[in-house]
């Protein structure tokens, strides 16, 4: 049986300054750092730099720096001209892609074949995408000059998690832009370097001063973007804890909120599926980002006639995975983002295994420093188990079993999350019924995890609401409500 063995890769960070210490983004210029904290290397535990930690303070002088350029040069831009900085945009996120796929993999933990292929491509076609919507939207219908004029709401907060912290704020920044808003990010307090380095590409852009604003910092930051008076909006991803905390602390106000928040995906495979495509759809569904990821294809529930057979499958084809330095290119699973989430990973699966569950890793050797995590598969899980019911956030696979595709539904829809869902069958009529029954804001047929700027993406019930990408994701940067301002939509 084979061995994962790490072996720090020899290429690798020159591609990429990192500074000994960073300030915040402001204004368009970068403050001098003071009350700092660090950002650190979850491969190694090395610290990549000093961070600075964003107080109530700092967060109003980029609210109020984001609130001038709303209401001064960004808000009299047409929709042409505002096009025009995200095409720029774009192009320098694809001319500095090695950067950025360094910076995030070093920052992250994730492998690079991922960053540089997935995650960076993924931020720079959001930009292009929505570059194209700029000067769109009163045709699309989005915004109908002289009848309650949809309008952007003006300064938005913008919150952000650690698992793809460049492909979140471009999802977060490029729809709020397009549509003419202004933005104060807050990255995760664990992976705040590729928003810095953004900060970077803005003032290369000659984005005017204010129209993107960088607060590093943990979540007290986050809360005081959230309860800022002059913030009109906040577009919040991250915990369902976290979610559900931002949606009291806005509740009366006037702000506006969109919430993408957790996920616990069904990944559901028939006995007429194609078993080898399906086998490989559910393990990148899985440990795709070390299964970091809201969507991520967390509960295997397989048909019980063909259960034996893909399982014995899944151990093959795991067997071939390798686990390894973010930095090698054969990587194909990294790092675990931090001490805290590899010790969410171990509690639940250990709590798993407690309550019955059998588990399984191939052979695997892995370093002592760092946050690493074998690919896990957990066999004879039940649905009340805690590991089929809450979110791992890790590359944990649970497996379960049903007979009937209503047994599947039920069994898929029996959490609180509504996120994602794949169905693997080669019944056409089928994948239509279950879509159709499936709780889930998106559901694969034959695939997993597919993500396109121009599809809408989001969830139901505790996965929280609003949709980003698509028309939907640019409607939730706007308003219709009749306001002081009438005429020309921006
Ligand atoms: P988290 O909720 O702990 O943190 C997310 C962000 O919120 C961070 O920037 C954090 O500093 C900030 N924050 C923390 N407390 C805050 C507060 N009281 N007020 C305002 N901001 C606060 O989540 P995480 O651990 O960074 O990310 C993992 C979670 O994100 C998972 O649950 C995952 O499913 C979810 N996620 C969802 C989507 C989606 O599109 N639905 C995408 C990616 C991640």
């Amino acid at each position: 049986m084979p061995t994962f063995e790490y072996a720090p890769a020899p290429e690798s960070r020159a591609v990429v300054t990192i500074e000994k210490s960073y300030g915040l983004f402001v204004d368009g210029a970068f403050t001098r750092p003071k009350a700092t904290f660090p950002t650190i290397n979850p491969a190694d535990e090395t610290v990549l730099a000093e961070v600075s930690q964003a107080s109530a303070k700092d967060v109003d002088k980029a609210v109020a720096a984001a609130r001038r350029a709303f209401d001064g040069v960004w808000g009299r831009m047409s929709g042409a001209e505002r096009g025009k900085y995200l095409f720029r945009i774009a192009r320098i996120l694809q001319e500095r892609a090695r950067e950025f796929a360094v910076l995030e993999s070093l920052d992250n933990g994730k492998p690079i074949k991922e960053t540089r292929d997935f995650d960076v491509p993924t931020a720079a076609a959001h930009f292009f995408y929505h570059a194209g919507w700029a000067d769109k939207l009163e045709y699309a219908g989005l915004s109908t000059p002289g009848e309650a004029p949809a309008r952007p709401h003006g300064v938005v907060g913008q919150i952000i998690p650690w698992n793809f912290p460049l492909l979140m704020l471009a999802w977060k920044v490029a729809p709020a832009l397009a549509t003419g808003n202004t933005v104060v990010l807050k990255p995760a307090e664990t992976t705040p370097l590729s928003a810095l380095l953004f900060a970077e590409v803005c003032q290369q852009a000659d984005l005017p001063a204010g129209v993107v604003n960088i607060v590093t910092g943990d979540g007290r930051t986050g809360q005081a973007l959230v309860e800022h008076p002059d913030v009109d909006k906040i577009a919040f991803t991250g915990s369902t804890d976290v979610g559900k905390t931002i949606a009291r602390s806005i509740a009366g106000t006037s702000k506006k909120a969109t919430l993408e928040l957790g996920g616990k995906a069904a990944n559901i495979i028939f006995d007429d599926a194609p078993i080898d495509q399906a086998v490989e759809g559910i393990v990148g569904g899985i440990f795709f980002n070390q299964g970091q990821v809201c969507c991520a294809g967390s509960r295997l529930l397989v048909q019980e006639n063909v259960h034996d057979q893909v399982v014995a499958r899944l151990k093959r084809r795991l067997q071939t995975l390798r686990v390894g330095d973010p930095l090698d290119k054969n990587s194909d699973l990294g790092a675990i983002n931090s001490r805290e989430q590899l010790d969410r990973i171990t509690t639940l699966v250990d709590a798993g295994v407690a309550e019955g569950a059998e588990r399984w890793s191939p052979a695997c050797t892995l370093p002592a420093k760092g946050f690493w995590f074998p690919p896990t598969l957990l066999t004879g899980v039940s649905q009340t188990h805690r590991v089929a019911t809450e979110e791992i956030f890790g590359p944990v696979l649970t497996v379960l079993t049903f007979r009937t595709p209503q047994e599947a539904v039920a069994k898929a829809n029996n959490t609180a999350y509504g996120l994602s869902a794949g169905v693997w069958t080669e019944k056409g009529s089928r994948i239509l019924w279950m879509a159709d029954h499936l709780k889930a804001g998106v559901v694969w047929a034959n695939t997993f995890n597919r993500f396109d700027p121009s599809s809408p993406f989001g969830g139901y019930k505790e996965s929280g609401y609003g949709r980003e990408g698509g028309r939907h994701g640019l409607e939730a940067y706007l308003t219709t409500a009749p306001a002081t301002l009438t005429g020309a939509a921006r």
